[in-house]
């Protein structure tokens, strides 16, 4: 008999491990109440394409997921990948709503080429028609996957593979709510097979710089909405708190209003040291933000088409190794 690929499934709370009062509580319910284990047990099926370990990292709504969660997470996947050549992959079991945050700490964190894998639910463990046992399935089987290796940190929802860089959830309550906007999926998950079709052509996993050793309190990077009519307050008061860098999650592509502008060059002015990096972002969800005259001569760098979240984490990283804006810049149009 050939032996089954080793997946180990790390749980950390989220809708997938919640529950309601009803089956018909869609809304209305606990998130993180059950363990990995249990989610294990709904699942019996999974045991036919794997050989799994579980393990309980935390059990937390992913609105209280931290970025000391996801260093830990980095390394005991590091320590997982690094002491046993036999496991295949790893599966993160993680609530829906900063799953593409995690995600892509992951995917720049995790120097490995073997796959990991996010997946959540959109309904609780005890809804009628809950998506959370077939996404678990879904996840383990593509973690077993031989084609998945090399592809960076993956999502897996819904038969839907996407990829940790682009990813987004896109919708409150659909199952169909993980969406790589106009670049698409990776690939998808069959009863046949998984295949994929798509892959990032950006660095990730075992081709990034991003160690985690030696890194014992991050770079702190907040994020200024920007609308029409805004406040300053929030970019203020970001400034008086000595924050390292702040991403604007800019309108269109990457603008900032004449006040905007205007606090920024008085900031850039005063001999308040250390000042932040600044950067622009697009809230639109979909294409990039370039370099333009104006904001370079300022020092607000452009961040490619990440969206404000994910940006925000490159930076983060970014901050950990250099200030150096063009050693940024470089790291936004290589990641
Ligand atoms: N509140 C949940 C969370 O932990 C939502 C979810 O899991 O879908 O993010």
């Amino acid at each position: 008999m050939t032996r089954l690929p080793r997946v180990w499934v790390l749980s950390t709370g989220g809708t997938i491990a919640g529950t309601g009062a009803s089956s018909t509580h869609l809304s209305e319910y606990k998130a993180s109440t059950l363990l990995g284990s249990e989610l294990l047990a709904a699942v019996p099926e999974a045991h036919r394409f794997a050989d799994i370990r579980v393990e309980q990292v935390v059990n937390v709504a992913s609105p209280n997921m931290t970025v000391e969660v996801w260093r830990s997470l980095a390394l005991r996947i590091d320590a997982i990948l690094r002491a046993d050549p036999d496991v295949a992959g790893v599966v993160v079991t993680h609530g829906t709503s900063t799953l593409e945050e995690t995600a892509y700490f992951l995917h720049l964190t995790v120097r490995h080429d073997r796959p990991v894998v996010l997946v959540g639910a959109q309904r609780p463990a005890t809804a009628i028609s809950a998506d959370g046992p077939l996404n678990l399935l879904n996840a383990i089987r593509t973690a077993a996957a031989p084609q998945a290796r090399g592809k960076g940190v993956l999502v897996v929802m819904n038969d839907e593979i996407n990829g940790a860089r682009d990813v987004t959830k896109s919708s409150t309550y659909r199952v169909e709510t993980f969406r790589s906007g106009e670049l698409g999926f990776l690939g998808y998950v069959d009863d046949d097979r998984v295949s994929f079709y798509n892959a990032s052509t950006r660095r990730h996993t075992a081709d990034s710089e991003f160690d985690l050793a030696g890194v014992d309190a991050f770079p702190r990077v907040e994020i200024v909405a920007s609308y029409a009519g805004g406040s300053l307050a929030p970019l203020h008061a970001l400034v008086h708190e000595g924050v390292d860098g702040i991403v604007f999650a800019s309108p269109g592509a990457g603008s900032l209003s004449d006040a905007e502008v205007a606090a920024v060059k008085a900031i850039v002015a005063s001999d308040a040291s250390p000042r932040p990096v600044l950067m622009r972002s697009t809230r639109t969800g979909n294409g990039r933000v370039t370099n333009r005259a104006a904001f370079d001569a300022l020092g607000i760098l452009p961040t490619d088409n990440l969206s404000p979240q994910k940006a925000r984490i490159l930076l983060m990283l970014a901050l950990a190794r250099t200030s150096d804006p063009a050693q940024i810049a470089r790291i936004f149009s290589e990641y």
